[in-house]
């Protein structure tokens, strides 16, 4: 066979600006529209297309989207590859080695990160026998067909719902999708976390339907609260207040403003048979924890485990400002010696930033705090060293002296 039949000579491609190369050489894999010099050819909506310096140097293969800031997202630099079916199956099969050696026989685990297990916009979860999909970049959604298929064979799963409905889609000029994808109809689905009963909804949870990546935090809660009295703040399905009831908690406060989560979290106590230890309360946090200060309520351990507040470093201002607020209240709520479990998982507040907010809010508070333990995701959310966007959720252990 002569090269021209494996590989047409004149892929599609895009050209650099001058000097616009720097973050790829370094393997960074996005690639802003602001860089792009000029299309070449004519490729489609998540195509595969070779990105080239100004001089023609080959950078790697990305995926193109045409409406997006990120004109293409690489899914590998090295020019010899080719981005076919077997590309992907290798990709796949890489993740799901790191998720069977790190943790062998965990029923709910996030078995591929997107960027950071090289195939960029795509998340997918597995929750026992099931998987959910996430396709929010052009590429993945051009692959989508062909990656359902080989995570039907390389997972052995019965089901795989998409989940495909990021707010970012629309900003990449893609249709949101959720549904089934192959299998049966899929609703609710149980399954087991550090041997307690949880169940995740596939269409309407948040994010696939569980916060797998406070797995390692949910278990390093239940290590340390025996006995004592503690304030789960944005609870959502109660997953730290049933890991911690289960753990022998003395009793937990869970706040949420949605009605439906504290439902779910109802459900997940009960069926943990927790239930009795529990209070669930619908209100806005911000003014809850006034109330409870105002009540001159004391809590051993709160958790503040609040959204998104700043997606972006455009954001990040009025951000600060509320993580400034709920935390410098959790001091006031703890007792001496009490601990404070407080995360942030916006994109736009980084590390060294959410730890100055929390030492001003301590500061604040009129308390001395130690830092304990930095926290962050489990071994299923890594972060690839090229892509530091990749480390959105940040937590920090406390404690008030
Ligand atoms: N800690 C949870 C995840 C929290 S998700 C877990 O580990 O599973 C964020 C939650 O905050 C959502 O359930 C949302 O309903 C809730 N929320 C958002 N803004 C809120 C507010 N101002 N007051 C109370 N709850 C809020």
């Amino acid at each position: 066979m002569n090269q021209t039949a494996s590989r047409p000579l004149r892929l599609p491609g895009l050209r650099l600006k001058a000097g616009r190369e720097r973050s790829l050489l370094r393997r960074h894999p996005w690639v802003f529209s602001g860089a792009v010099d000029r299309v070449e050819g004519n490729p489609g909506l998540g195509q595969t297309v070779a990105v080239r310096s100004a001089d023609g140097a080959f950078l790697g293969w990305g995926a193109y989207s045409p409406d997006s800031r990120i004109a293409a997202r690489i899914w590998d630099f090295d020019e010899s590859t080719v981005i076919d079916v077997p590309f992907f199956r290798a990709r796949l099969a890489r993740a799901l080695a790191l998720r069977e050696r790190l943790l062998p026989g965990e029923q709910a685990v996030r078995l591929v990160h997107a960027e950071s297990d090289g195939l960029p916009g795509l998340v997918v979860d597995r929750y026992g026998d099931v998987l959910t999909l996430q396709a929010s970049s052009a590429g993945a959604q051009h692959w989508r067909e062909a990656i359902a298929d080989l995570l039907l064979e390389l997972t052995g799963v019965t089901g795989i719902f998409e989940r495909s409905d990021a707010d970012s889609l629309a900003v990449e000029g893609l249709q949101p999708r959720t549904g089934t994808l192959r299998g049966p109809e899929l609703g609710e689905v149980p399954f087991q976390e550090q041997g307690l009963r949880f169940r995740a909804n596939l269409a309407h949870g948040h994010k696939t339907g569980f916060y797998l990546d406070q797995r390692d935090n949910r278990a390093l809660l239940g290590s340390l609260c025996a006995g004592q009295e503690v304030l789960d703040c944005f609870c959502y399905v109660g997953a730290f207040a049933t890991v911690a009831l289960a753990r022998g908690a003395k009793h937990v406060t869970l706040v949420d403003s949605s009605a439906d989560a504290l439902d779910t979290a109802a459900v997940h106590l009960a069926d943990n048979a927790v239930a009795a230890g529990a209070e669930l309360v619908q209100a806005d946090v911000f003014q809850y924890l006034r109330r409870l200060r105002d009540q001159g309520r004391s809590f051993d351990i709160v958790v503040l485990d609040p959204p998104k507040f700043a997606p972006t470093v455009a954001t990040a201002e009025r951000a600060a400002r509320g993580y400034k607020d709920i935390n410098l209240l959790a001091f006031k709520l703890l007792r001496p010696g009490g601990l404070l479990f407080t995360f942030s998982c916006s994109g736009g507040v980084s590390a060294d930033l959410f730890r100055k907010i929390v030492a001003g809010a301590a500061l604040d508070a009129g308390v001395d705090a130690q830092v304990l333990r930095h926290l962050g995701p489990g071994h299923d959310h890594p972060v690839d060293l090229s892509f530091p966007e990749g480390e959105y959720l940040k937590g920090l252990l406390c404690r008030r002296c």
